[in-house]
């Protein structure tokens, strides 16, 4: 299959250039300009004329829940220990039915603004098939890390709770480790060259006791999975970790030889400046995921500085009930902001770099570096068309107006491997229409099943709410 995207502002590196791509076999064959943009015609079985707008590599969205997307209307105003009472409620809920919606569901809307990327950190590995098969049918590419953990948040905080409320609080337990296993080893004979590629999905460290770590580390040795995970999300939780791993926790994970460059952790916002050097000399990819970290009152990464030690960095929206819309513009123009408060201004991180988060660093963390993330000959064809006159610049297309005054409404056509997935308002992939349908159906009963899970997480709510605010000191 061959295509020809003729006459676009196309995207080289950091600057627009006009000239046609040829993509064949999904990846970008050559790129012509002037008179050689004509040959590249010729060789092409089908040309599409995209005069007026701009060709950008698609973005990552580099830490992701898809199961959230079931949730949203149920965000609050609550830090990530309280809140995740109530989304674990929920969560528990979600059957293979509504968890194919929600992962859908998700993938319209990143595809309407341009993702072409994602990684799903989720659902827990019992869901892991059911949920592997529904990102197959979103069109997207994807890094496919289904959660596992054996260590609950309240134990790791020292939180007090009575024997039944904690029967409650913990419902059916953990996935056993066989099961954990039984499941990798599944989706590693799916795992290869298509586009949903399998991460191993450890929610976060502290959460694993050390026997699951052992576990991670020889799955990723076994099957050469990369991996993802939450590290240093909140204040709660730096301050647990140091009470239960005097050097840290990036440390023990180096002990334990977790932290290599297929390794991305999501947020970092608490990580201390000895443990940014050491992910970077690692080669660790730090998630950045501003909007969630604000709603959620977690903290602000200081990028500028995770940038000076030399850490690599992606852009994520994270769950949709704690980060809002998955929109990449939002993102890149929250990431260059937030650190400007009270900094010196030659630190602020700039348009390009934010660009770069969302593309190449993203790339980086689903371990497709060098393959997705820039328009370049042979690279996988995940490309973006942007209606720059949107903009309104009176400026030459440059990524500075890309990135300040473009949003989802700019984005005219997604493509996934050389092919289009949306196009013209309409995504190509699946029927959104018929998703959207179905999930409406399936609210009311969605709601009411989780109704006594959710008083449950209420009377945590109750129980948890003096004892973090000690812990705080709030
Ligand atoms: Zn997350």
């Amino acid at each position: 299959m061959s295509l020809c995207i003729a006459n676009a502002d196309i995207l080289i590196d950091t600057a627009f250039r006009h000239g046609t791509v040829l993509i064949e076999n999904g990846r970008i064959a050559a790129i012509g300009y002037g008179d050689d943009a004509n040959a590249l015609k010729m060789r092409a079985a089908s040309t599409v004329d995209t005069t007026g707008l701009a060709l950008i590599p698609g973005f990552v969205n580099a830490h992701h829940h898809s199961y959230a997307n079931a949730l949203r209307g149920t965000e609050n105003a609550l830090p990530l220990e309280l809140w995740a009472l109530y989304t674990v409620a929920y969560g528990r809920n979600i059957d293979e039915k509504l968890l194919r919606l929600a992962i859908l569901t998700g993938a319209a809307e990143m595809l309407r603004n341009g993702v072409t990327g994602v990684i799903d950190h989720s659902p827990p590995v019992r869901r892991g098939p059911a949920s592997f098969a529904a990102h197959v049918e979103s069109g997207m590419r994807v890094g496919f890390a289904p959660f596992f953990h054996d260590t609950h948040d309240h134990d790791l905080l020292g939180f007090e709770l009575p024997a039944t409320l904690r029967a409650g609080v913990e419902g059916l337990g953990f996935p056993p480790a066989d099961l954990v296993v039984d499941v990798f080893v599944q989706l590693a004979t799916a795992n290869g060259a298509g586009r949903v590629r399998v991460l191993l999905g450890p929610n976060a460290p502290q959460r694993c006791s050390p026997g699951l770590l052992d576990l991670w580390a020889r799955l990723r040795d076994r099957h050469g999975f990369g991996s993802h995970t939450h590290l240093l999300e909140t204040r709660a939780q730096a301050i647990a970790c140091a009470r239960h791993w005097p050097d840290g926790i990036v440390a023990e994970m180096d002990r334990r030889g977790l932290l290599d460059a297929r390794l991305a952790v999501a947020h970092g916002v608490w990580l201390t400046p000895k443990e940014r050097d050491l992910l970077a000399a690692r080669g660790v990819t730090v998630v950045h995921n501003p909007a969630s970290n604000l709603m959620l009152g977690s903290g602000v990464l200081p990028a500028a500085d995770l940038r000076q030690r030399g850490v690599r960095m992606g852009l994520g929206s994270d769950s949709a009930n704690t980060g809002g819309s998955a929109d990449p513009f939002e993102l890149m123009r929250l990431a260059t902001m937030i650190g400007r408060v009270g900094s010196a201004w030659d630190s602020w991180l700039d348009a390009e770099t934010a660009f770069a988060m969302a593309t190449t660093g993203g790339g980086a963390a689903m371990g497709l570096g060098g393959e997705i993330g820039k328009i370049e000959t042979g690279r996988m064809a995940d490309l973006v068309l942007i209606d720059l006159a949107g903009s309104a610049s009176t400026e030459a297309p440059s990524v500075e107006t890309l990135v300040r005054h473009c949003g989802p409404a700019c984005v005219r056509a997604t493509m996934v491997g050389g092919a289009w997935v949306y196009r013209d308002g309409k995504i190509l992939a699946f029927d959104e229409a018929d998703i959207r349908r179905e999930l409406a159906d399936a609210a009311a009963a969605f709601r009411e099943r989780c109704t006594a899970e959710l008083a449950i997480a209420r009377e945590a709510h109750r129980v948890f709410d003096p004892q973090l605010r000690a812990l705080l000191g709030v």
